[in-house]
């Protein structure tokens, strides 16, 4: 049967993983989270206290623990570097406040970047990210650019990280929120934006059911075509 990528981009918290993750098991594809792999980089670089001025180190402490992804009992996903379960330590704030400032460096982005793309080079993958239909694959049938206001996106990682038992204040998290969206947007290397031929998509006020049949249906056709 055909398999197809479908790219799935958007600001911090536009509810990009959890469809992301509906759409791949409904279809019987690869998920892919490529920011857990920024958010890699990033505990590695805290965890050696290392800075954009030694990006070699850094780039060899990724060689030295590769990333991968592993499968819950319960179904979610886990995050290793090397044989070390940081699934929980990457979605700390130090891990997310620093995220922005690792995943503007070209050697990083071109390290990981390379890696997504191998990943989706073994068959149908659903990744999300913020340069999927840009850069990582340009050639996507279906490529998502999911928004939402900063209310609504601060709300939803305000309650995920309750769940998670992350201590979070709301206002704090509206301002980290604005301030990542900023700096992923402005960047130099690969910036936050949507492809030209992306299907830009509102989930304010959108409840993941419907986000997840939208993207469904689109996916659908392109592979009754
Ligand atoms: O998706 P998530 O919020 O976990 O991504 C964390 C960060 O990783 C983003 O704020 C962004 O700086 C970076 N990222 C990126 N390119 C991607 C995915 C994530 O630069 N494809």
């Amino acid at each position: 049967m055909k398999a197809i990528q479908i790219a799935i981009d958007g600001p911090a918290s536009s509810g990009k993983s959890t469809v992301a993750k509906i759409i791949a098991k409904n279809l019987g594809y690869t998920y892919l989270d490529t920011g857990a792999m920024y958010r890699c980089a990033t505990y590695l670089a805290l965890k050696s206290e290392l800075t954009k001025e030694h990006i070699s180190m850094l780039l060899a402490e990724l060689a030295a623990h590769p990333i991968s992804f592993a499968k819950a009992v319960d179904g979610s996903q886990e995050v290793f570097l090397g044989d070390k379960d940081v699934t929980l330590a990457i979605r700390q704030n130090d891990v997310t406040n620093n995220v922005s400032w690792v995943s503007a460096l070209p050697e990083i982005r071109q390290e990981l970047v390379a890696q997504q793309q191998r990943i989706a080079a073994s068959g149908g993958i659903v990744m999300d990210g913020r340069d999927i239909g840009t850069v990582v694959l340009p050639q996507a049938e279906l490529k998502i650019f999911l928004i939402a206001s900063v209310e609504e996106r601060a709300m939803r990682r305000y309650k995920e990280n309750q769940e998670k038992g992350i201590p979070t204040d709301l206002e704090t998290l509206k301002e980290e929120i604005a301030a990542r969206d900023f700096k992923d947007s402005n960047r130099e290397v690969s910036p936050l934006k949507a492809a030209d031929d992306a299907i830009v998509f509102d989930t304010t006020g959108v409840t993941i059911e419907e986000v997840v049949s939208f993207i469904s249906e689109k996916a659908n056709e392109i592979l009754d075509k």
